[in-house]
């Protein structure tokens, strides 16, 4: 695969109430025209700081408005001509990964990536002639390697992943919503975000333990001049990742910590499959070492398009958890 079709950008966003009062330091910064992102070790004031460069670098001033049309417009249009596409957000836990995926109703330009998608997908459905489209939606999530419907009847049953021939991976039992416009798409994600789970740490009380995957899939069906059907098919996967922080921070003991050992396997099992596609070398992807790899493994690699966000926090205490989520970055692209 060409290592055009990962992208990798940074979003800093501003320090939040609990780092002020704190009286933290910015230890990030950016720079936007370069894609370049720095971070200085606030333990170790006389070194440079470290450089990593990506496909793009926001920072604290900027709208998810301008990452969406920079960055992840292509994407979906992509999607909307037949191709499938995947958008993650990975960072620490209270790094702004909601924010950038589902965002704020209010201001406009802060609305997230997943209702700028809808949007997108039904405005080129409404613009296409000659076609007829279906679009549906499905939103579940991944805690502790189970994996559970967000929309579905019991949103506690675990459903298991199966592999078909032709399908390929998929998982039984698993509600698809046909969706007619834009309203109906956010109000299923609000179901669904509702009905995640949500764990307590010692980092962020409402800090979110799982991986959530909302997937939009287009049949596009057009008729050209001899009056034949062509059938594409496209699916878009808009995936918030659970947090990234390791254990020995959050103090996390018991059941917690075996669910933390969870995540970051499969967050380092994610890494390894999207390095190994950059790569491009590579002959085996190692696409089932995790639920979250399996499930995504017909929108990563071959003709498809990732896109990452790694959020980051810009304050000092945070520059182990940022530095870290920088390397994993740096590695995917
Ligand atoms: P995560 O999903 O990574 O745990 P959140 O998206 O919930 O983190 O963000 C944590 C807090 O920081 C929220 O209150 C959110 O509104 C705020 N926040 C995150 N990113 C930004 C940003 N770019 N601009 C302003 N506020 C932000």
């Amino acid at each position: 695969m060409a290592s055009e079709s990962v992208k990798v950008v940074v979003r800093c966003r501003p320090m939040n109430q609990r780092e002020l009062e704190l009286n933290c330091q910015a230890v990030v910064t950016v720079d936007s025209a370069r894609g370049q992102c720095f971070i200085q070790n606030p333990g170790a004031s006389d070194e440079p700081p470290k450089q990593f460069t990506f496909d793009g670098a926001y920072y604290m001033d900027h709208y998810t408005e301008q990452i969406y049309n920079e960055i992840a417009y292509p994407l979906v249009e992509g999607v909307t001509e037949g191709y499938n596409g995947t958008i993650f957000a990975y960072g620490q836990t209270g790094s702004g990964k909601s924010f950038t995926m589902q965002g704020l109703l209010d201001p406009p330009s802060q609305r997230g990536i997943i209702p700028r998608a809808f949007e997108h997908v039904f405005e080129s459905v409404q613009c296409a002639e000659n076609t007829k489209f279906l679009v549906r939606a499905s939103y579940l999530e991944i805690y502790n390697e189970d994996v559970r419907d967000l929309l579905g009847p019991d949103t506690k049953q675990k459903l298991e992943l199966k592999e078909h021939p032709e399908k390929g991976v998929y998982v039984k039992g698993l509600s698809m919503h046909t969706v007619h416009d834009v309203a109906q798409c956010e109000r299923i994600m609000e179901t669904g975000w509702k009905n995640r789970s949500v764990g307590y740490t010692l980092m962020n009380k409402d800090s979110s333990r799982s991986h959530s995957i909302f997937t939009i899939s287009i049949e596009i069906y057009a008729v050209d001049e001899r009056g034949k059907d062509h059938l594409r098919a496209g699916k878009l996967n808009l995936v918030d990742l659970a947090g990234s922080e390791r254990q020995s921070k959050t103090g996390a003991t018991g059941e917690r910590l075996k669910e933390a050992t969870k995540i970051n396997l499969s967050l380092s099992a994610l890494g390894n499959v999207i390095s190994a596609l950059v790569d491009g070398r590579c002959k085996h992807i190692p696409y089932r070492d995790s639920k979250l790899t399996r499930l995504l493994q017909d929108s990563l690699g071959g003709n498809t398009k990732t896109l990452m966000v790694a959020c980051l926090s810009p304050a000092d205490n945070n520059y182990d958890e940022t530095l870290s989520t920088l390397r994993y970055a740096n590695r995917a692209k």
